[in-house]
């Protein structure tokens, strides 16, 4: 701990944002990071805590109370703090193979749990984190870094996720050959056709992808396993398979008026924003378009900020984002006390964008979505809805209980659905014989990876279902470890 009084001393302060009214011109990153001098005071807010709940990664309630991957936060805070800048990528690097996709999207559960923030603002850590990796690049301190002795096994990764690039990285380091198939055209899961440019820019998605196979992993997109690549040349040609496909299966609303033109599951209308902004600035006109439409986006969580933001890019008429459940408390409850991940009223990118344009936050709570309405072509033209209160029923679970009297019509053509994953898709899961868990994924017990089928590991959102980038991180390195073993009999793989 560098300066005992730093937390005392010095306020939080994070990096600043392109104005919504500015930034929903482009489909660019928007922040603009603090300086260097800047970072090292934020370094010095660091308690360097004897025990730094930050990244400890454990789960309470159910949710990730510090760092899932564990950095080594409070000695990269120090080493910012004291300008030894390298010294902390290489801190940074031990424990997360992409803080360049953390330090972006990552929503910092480090932070939520950092001791700071019990009677202050908690420490900046995403900021250091991402400042600490976009300098590493900056400065060429990143090259290829090939192993030195190959050990002739081969494993196969299925799907390019965050998940399985950790797993093909931390093999590759191991000294297996890696080949990594994707269905896509290209690389990168959700980083690369979920989450939007304006979040991730896809150019750092490439970058490291390039890293990765200038290191010696092979990628084969376009090959769509259990579809157009036999599962059992699969099982022919490498020595393990780890299945990292993701959870991508959408929920959907099976209400009346769902097949009307206009009206998509949110995945579709993202992924196909972002090919056609990367194949041509959407010249191609390869997309769905919100442009000049009132859209309706149901669902309150992230994919439904990120249908926001993009409908907002698109230039919408009007954007109203459902969610079917309460609005957060400003402030943490009693029931959720420090150092869990504070569950309170969040206003992220869209929301912030959508409130510049419209003049109020785009959300309506406790509304519920009874029928879609069509025109005479087919296009949707109106949703009806209800507003909805949640009550205890006698086995003491909440059901939600319209309220008589607030049906209401909403004007719309297009609607986003954007309810949340179900869980993975089961082409190869079915094919190769794996079971599954009760929630339809891949049943791997987590610290093992190991499915039913032998030499077959699971990890990522096929395992544990749809989650965050910093959980794929952490669930492809530790598989790759559990592979490794198989395959060697022991690992030296952190
Ligand atoms: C819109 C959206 C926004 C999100 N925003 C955030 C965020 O801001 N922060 C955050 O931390 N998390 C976010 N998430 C969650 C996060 O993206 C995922 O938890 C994470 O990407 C999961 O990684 P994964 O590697 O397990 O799977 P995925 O990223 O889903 O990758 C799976 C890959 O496998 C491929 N695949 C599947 N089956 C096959 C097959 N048979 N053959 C070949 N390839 C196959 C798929 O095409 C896909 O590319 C978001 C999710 C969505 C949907
Ligand atoms: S919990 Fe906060 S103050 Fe303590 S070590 Fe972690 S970042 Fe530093």
């Amino acid at each position: 701990m560098g300066k005992p009084t730093g937390f005392i001393e010095h306020r939080r302060e994070v990096a600043t944002e392109a104005a919504p009214l500015v930034r929903i011109g482009h489909w660019k990153e928007f922040a603009t990071p603090l300086t260097e001098d800047k970072l090292q005071t934020q370094g010095s807010r660091c308690m360097d805590c004897g025990i730094p709940f930050c990244h400890t990664g454990a789960l309470i309630s159910g949710m990730a109370a510090g760092c899932p991957v564990n950095n080594l936060i409070p000695e990269w805070n120090d080493l910012v703090y004291r300008g030894q800048w390298k010294e902390a990528l290489d801190r940074l690097h031990k424990t997360n193979n992409f803080p360049e996709f953390t330090g972006r999207v990552c929503p910092a559960p480090c932070e939520g749990s950092c001791t700071v923030g019990l009677k202050d603002t908690p420490v900046t850590i995403k900021s250091i984190e991402k400042a600490i990796i976009d300098k590493g690049f900056d400065e060429g301190w990143i090259t290829p870094e090939p192993p030195e002795v190959r050990t002739g096994k081969k494993v196969a990764v299925v799907g390019s996720g965050p998940s399985g690039l950790a797993a093909a990285a931390q093999l590759n380091k191991a000294g297996h050959w890696v080949t990594v198939f994707e269905r896509a055209d290209r690389v990168g899961g959700l980083l690369m056709y979920g989450i939007p440019n304006m979040k991730l820019d896809k150019k750092y998605v490439q970058r490291r992808v390039d890293l990765l196979e200038a290191e010696g992993i092979t990628f084969v997109t376009g090959a769509h396993v259990g579809v157009n690549y036999p599962i059992e040349k699969l099982q022919e040609e490498f020595d393990a398979i780890v299945l990292c496909g993701g959870a991508t299966k959408g929920r959907d609303l099976p209400i009346e008026g769902r097949e009307l033109g206009g009206v998509h599951l949110a995945m579709e209308f993202l992924s196909k924003n972002t090919k056609s902004l990367l194949d041509s600035e959407h010249a191609d006109g390869a997309f769905i378009s919100a442009e000049g439409k009132d859209v309706i986006v149901i669902g309150g969580g992230d994919t439904g900020t990120d249908c926001v933001g993009t409908s907002l890019r698109h230039k919408a008429k009007s954007v109203t984002q459902f969610e079917i459940m309460p609005k957060s408390p400003d402030t943490r409850p009693a029931n959720n006390p420090w150092p869990e991940w504070p569950k309170v009223h969040k206003v992220d990118y869209g929301q912030q964008e959508a409130a510049a344009v419209q003049g109020e936050d785009p959300r309506q709570y406790l509304i519920n979505t009874k029928k879609f309405v069509g025109d005479e072509n087919g296009n949707l033209k109106e949703l009806h809805t209800v507003l909805i209160e949640w009550q205890k029923n006698e086995k003491g679970g909440f059901v939600p209980v319209e309220v008589p009297g607030s049906e209401k019509v909403y004007p719309a053509q297009l609607v986003l659905i954007a309810m949340g994953f179900t869980g993975p898709e089961n082409t190869v899961l079915d094919q190769l014989g794996v079971v599954k868990d009760e929630r339809s994924n891949a049943k791997a017990d987590y610290g093992k990876f190991a499915t039913s089928v032998d030499g077959v590991f699971a990890a990522g959102d096929m395992r544990r279902g749809q989650s965050l980038v910093v959980w794929a991180i952490n669930e492809g390195r530790a598989a790759a470890r559990e592979v490794d073993r198989y395959l060697m009999g022991s690992s030296n793989l952190p």
